[in-house]
């Protein structure tokens, strides 16, 4: 039996830590295991949708402004257990703690959004839509909904999705990544803290068997689901066959337009964050550059090559590395193994990551940054999403050519456009077959108050995530139509249809 502190499920407000199936969690910097998860049984998530299912009513008649205001707290108490938390995510994915530090306050914007419930929930009200005849529509939860989460975001991604759920008085059972599930189920212990009643939150950490349970299960009524686009799909037809409401985001290969009238000095700069941040493990990174004509590519790929040989790569609780390491061993073999075949392919490797050692680390997942450049539309480099510290350089002689690569891309998740001309940059947001699009800006995600999703494979479902749509998934429209005659008076039969005319 292995010693190793065990990561357990959080349900009906006690901690579970029972269980026979488990895995290891591995610090990606050392190699080494930490933790065991447990896994969860079928009967292990049934007993969660009971708990949910059993919370559900007192929570949906709790006023908004109550469950709102545990938002509020939870806030407060993910601000002071900050360092912990990113110390969490750190261990467990290898970002740097900077970036662990990021990526937790957009998702405490989204736990601030959602205290602000009770003024998106108020609903349409319509009065004298006939005589003596008032309208209204209103906007009630669900009841037990679920979320099921990735890897690359364990704090953020999961505060997409539950926080505004549960303020509009659903119920939710969150089924985080196994792969790095500590700074989730921490922040699960918080919400209890914050006042969330016992059963509101459940948490199940499991791999396929967890998650089929839910899509499977009558009882949830709603998933939303992050990650690779053929889980996404496989999700989304699954969830809808049981009658479930489903979003179902997914992967990405995001292109950024660099334009000749571009300053190159920034563009790159703001490409190397875009590119190697998180080790480009983000839907939101840039892997690949289109640069339009031979000697805007010329100068991006020059400048790049400089300012790689700047970045130091190293464990991500050195405050001095700018990318820690991919986030698990066979993570880092499948990423290399782009690398393998991109040279084989025929692309230029101008920068090679693959020797990179960190001194200390050497049993650590890392992986140097790479750079491609002549990298060309029939490539499985530029088709496939690598999901690592992996960029590629594409040339193309007009603008329009570059829109027409990134519409024939199977994913539509991000874009980009570095230009000085107006112009240019309002067509290419105007026209582009891209959910989320950038003008000078390389990671254009959407603030909290505003939506997230893609287009074409990188979302299954209608409405994207947090920010209104959120409010729009985790709720059903319900229109009450009211009359109070007067007394006394006596009306006849009328067999026509119901107009105002
Ligand atoms: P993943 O698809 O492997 O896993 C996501 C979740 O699905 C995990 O909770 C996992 O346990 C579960 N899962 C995995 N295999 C399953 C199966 N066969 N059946 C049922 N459930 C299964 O994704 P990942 O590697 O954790 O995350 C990286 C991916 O997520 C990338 O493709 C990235 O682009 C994508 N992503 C997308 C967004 C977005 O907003 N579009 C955001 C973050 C990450």
């Amino acid at each position: 039996m292995s010693q190793l502190p065990t990561v357990g499920h959080l349900i009906d407000g006690k901690i579970v830590t029972t269980g026979t199936r488990a895995q290891d969690v591995f610090n990606p910097a050392t190699g080494k295991a930490e933790k065991r998860v447990l896994l969860a049984s079928k009967t292990t998530v049934e007993e969660a949708i009971a708990s949910a299912q059993a919370a559900y009513p007192a929570w949906r008649n709790t006023p908004a402004l109550k469950r709102a205001r545990v938002m509020g707290n939870l806030k407060v108490l993910l601000e002071q257990h900050s360092d912990e938390l990113c110390a969490l995510i750190t261990a467990e994915h290898g970002k740097v703690l900077s970036d662990a530090a990021g990526e937790l306050q957009r998702g405490i914007e989204n736990v601030e959004y959602a205290s602000y419930a009770p003024e998106l929930l108020k609903g349409e009200h319509s009065k004298n839509v006939g005589p003596a005849m008032d309208s209204w529509s209103e906007f009630q939860p669900l009841g037990v909904t679920a979320g099921i989460t990735p890897f690359n975001f364990p704090a953020m991604v999961p505060l997409w999705m539950w926080p505004m759920a549960v303020a509009c008085g659903n119920t939710f059972i969150l089924k985080p990544s196994e792969r790095d599930p500590s700074s989730t189920l921490r922040i699960a212990e918080l919400a209890l803290e914050a006042g969330l009643p016992p059963g509101v939150l459940n948490v199940v950490n499991g791999d396929k068997e967890a998650v089929d349970t839910l899509l499977t299960d009558p009882r949830v009524k709603a998933v939303s689901f992050v990650g690779s686009t053929p889980i996404a799909e496989y999700i989304y037809t699954t969830g809808c066959a049981h009658g479930k409401r489903v979003q179902a985001l997914g992967g990405a290969k995001n292109h950024a337009v660099v334009m000749p009238d571009a300053d190159i000095a920034n563009a790159v700069s703001a490409l190397m964050g875009a590119a190697y941040g998180s080790c480009g493990e983000r839907c939101m990174a840039i892997p690949l550059v289109v640069a339009i004509g031979d000697a805007t590519a010329d100068a991006v790929v020059a400048a790049l090559t400089v300012e790689i040989a700047k970045m130091k790569v190293g464990p991500g609780t050195d405050a001095s590395s700018d990318m820690g390491p991919l986030v698990t061993k066979p993570h880092y073999e499948k990423v290399k193994g782009y690398v393998d075949q991109g040279e084989a392919e025929g692309a230029t490797l101008v920068v090679d990551g693959r020797g990179v050692k960190v001194a200390g680390h050497e049993d650590g997942y890392f992986l140097g940054p790479c750079l491609f450049d002549h990298v060309e539309p029939g490539m499985v480099i530029y088709q496939e999403e690598i999901f690592g510290p992996v960029l590629g350089v594409m040339r193309v002689k007009t603008l329009q050519e570059a829109m027409d690569l990134i519409d024939a891309h199977e994913y539509g998740n991000g874009t980009c456009i570095f230009t000085r001309d107006g112009e240019a940059a309002r067509y290419f947001t105007d026209n582009i077959l891209v959910g989320m699009v950038g003008v000078n800006v390389p990671l254009p995600v959407p603030v909290a108050y505003h939506s997230f999703g893609g287009w074409k494979r990188s979302l299954f479902g209608d409405l994207h995530a947090y920010g209104p749509d959120a409010v729009r998934f985790y709720t059903k429209r319900k229109t009450i139509t009211q009359r109070w005659p007067s007394a006394g008076v006596r009306e006849g039969a009328v067999f026509s249809f119901p107009s105002s005319r």
